[in-house]
């Protein structure tokens, strides 16, 4: 049976520490667990499940089932996951990983610690920030938030307008209807030239037949309500002063308004980053998806030997293949530890790689036609906030850009933007983008902000209070060669032979 643990009965070390009990960090631990390997899985919910599974095994809901049968299906893994010989601390902040395999996180107010010789970073994705005029506002939420406040504790706005792209977007509009919430309007952003060109991907998108089903099926359902949908949206801002009041777009050229309290913002979600940046892993820009992933092998493995990521936090690849992914990074590192053999690794991997391989297909078309507009990821108005946490406009960075601040550190301590408690989350995307368009030159070039330890929030009384650092395992580091290798699709296999 995985122990749930809240006490501090832990013990201190670990050959496998997994952050984040989603998909991704559950299916590594059962796979790890059952091989004999030490796991322990911390994180911050109160309940395994991650995004997509929170609550299914508590919903707040009379009947769950409005959220969906991929909804639902989630019970299966929590429950293979209680099942297991993993050990599970719940509820906590992990907010430190050392390069000597040190795991800090505060538990109830304490900062706690243990060691793992391998690590799996499974800590999964946030939505991608929506910097429109106005999306500062009180009465502004993400699509996701709007989702987390109705599968943690059944709350739901009645006659917010949604705006947006992608799946997720319609998903959450279709549950709320499920439920008989009124939704005042959906404002779809998708714009008609990604239609035609995710038209060449169309060939991945039948390759997921079913996907593309319950994707349109969708559509069909929130079509049938009745709910106001209007399609080709641009120029969306949000009106009001000190609160939400509507948003306003452009459909082809013709300006709308519509009035309300509650906007819910989604434009897709993006890896989250905090972590596998504060652990100087090496990281690179994604074009197709247009964010920056954490560079690792066909096993997960990062450019610190001993660290894995699997899931949405090595790049968006949805819950299934988040799943399969665990197993492989658990796969992986079961071989470095020397609990498992080379060659059956590469046996027990190959059913998930192919699986992944071939969602790879769909996830193109998927990132082709929900692209979301430049316009919405770089704002062109001066007086939009890039920085919700500093309150930095455009104005403001364009005044740093001119004052020599050409990359995001730099940006940063010019103008502030990025230093506020988020740590860059909110801004760090879009100061990227809007550095690269301003110098001409690649994302990658340009970078991105440089994180450090605490990657969670920590009071400095918590920090004062803890004084037990005693490193006691030193991992290698992956070889840079090694990586790119793997990088060009080689796998242990290839490497072996
Ligand atoms: C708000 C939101 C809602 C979503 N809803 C859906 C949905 O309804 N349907 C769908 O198909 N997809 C949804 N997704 C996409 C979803 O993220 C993935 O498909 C899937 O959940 C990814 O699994 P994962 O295991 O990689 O990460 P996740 O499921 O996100 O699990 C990661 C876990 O790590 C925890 N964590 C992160 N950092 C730390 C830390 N420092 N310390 C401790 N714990 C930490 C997180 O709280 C989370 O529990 C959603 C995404 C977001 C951002």
């Amino acid at each position: 049976m995985a122990n749930t643990l809240t006490a501090l009965s832990f013990n201190n070390s670990y050959d496998i520490a997994i952050i984040g009990a989603g998909p991704a960090g559950m299916s590594a631990a059962i796979t790890a667990s059952a091989a004999g390997a030490r796991v322990v899985v911390l994180d911050d919910k109160p309940r395994s499940g991650g995004q997509i599974y929170r609550n299914v095994d508590a919903s707040p809901l009379v009947k769950p089932a409005v959220l969906g049968d991929d909804y639902l299906k989630g019970s299966q893994i929590t429950a293979a996951f209680k099942r297991s010989e993993a050990e599970h601390i719940r509820g906590v902040n992990v907010w430190h990983v050392g390069d000597n395999g040190e795991v800090l996180f505060s538990l109830e107010g304490e900062t706690q610690r243990l060691t793992a010789r391998q690590v799996i970073v499974a800590t999964g994705a946030m939505e991608r920030p929506f910097p429109i005029p106005g999306w500062h506002l009180p009465g502004v939420m993400s699509a996701g938030s709007a989702q987390v406040m109705l599968k943690s504790d059944g709350i739901v706005r009645d006659g917010a307008v949604f705006a947006g792209t992608g799946p997720l977007l319609y998903l959450i509009v279709a549950q709320y209807l499920r439920l008989g919430v009124k939704v005042k309007a959906l404002v779809d952003t998708t714009p008609k030239k990604n239609y035609v060109r995710s038209m060449s991907e169309v060939t991945g998108a039948l390759s997921a037949p079913a996907m593309l089903i319950k994707g349109l099926g969708l559509m069909n359902e929130i079509r049938k309500s009745g709910t106001k949908v209007y399609r080709f949206a641009d120029s969306l801002k949000v009106m009001g002063d000190d609160a939400a009041a509507g948003v306003s777009f452009c459909v082809s050229g013709t300006s709308h308004e519509i009035v309300c309290d509650h906007v819910f913002l989604h434009q897709g979600v993006i890896p989250n980053l905090n972590m596998t940046r504060a652990l100087g892993l090496q990281h690179h820009w994604c074009v197709q998806q247009l964010c920056w992933k954490p560079t690792t092998n066909n096993w997960g493995q990062s450019s610190q030997g001993f660290v894995s990521v699997a899931g949405d936090s090595s790049g968006i690849v949805g819950a299934e293949s988040a799943a399969a992914m665990g197993r492989v990074c658990a796969l992986g590192q079961l071989v470095n530890i020397g609990l498992m053999s080379e060659p059956q690794a590469v046996t027990e991997a190959a059913n998930d790689q192919k699986f992944m391989a071939r969602q790879q297909h769909f996830r193109r078309f998927i990132d082709c036609l929900y692209q979301p507009i430049d316009q919405h990821r770089k704002p062109v108005d001066d007086n939009t906030i890039v920085c919700r946490c500093e309150e930095r406009t455009v104005k403001d960075l364009k005044q740093g850009f001119a004052q020599g601040g050409r990359e995001p550190n730099q940006l940063k301590s010019q103008t502030r933007c990025g230093m506020g408690p988020c740590q860059g989350r909110m801004c760090g995307h879009t100061v990227s983008e809007l550095l690269a368009d301003w110098r001409n030159e690649p994302v990658d070039d340009v970078g991105y902000y440089r994180l450090r330890t605490p990657m969670r929030l920590v009071t400095l009384q918590e920090l004062s209070r803890f004084t037990d650092v005693k490193p006691t395992v030193t991992p290698t580091a992956v070889n840079s060669e090694e990586l790119d290798s793997c990088e060009k699709g080689s796998s242990l296999q290839e490497k072996a032979q």
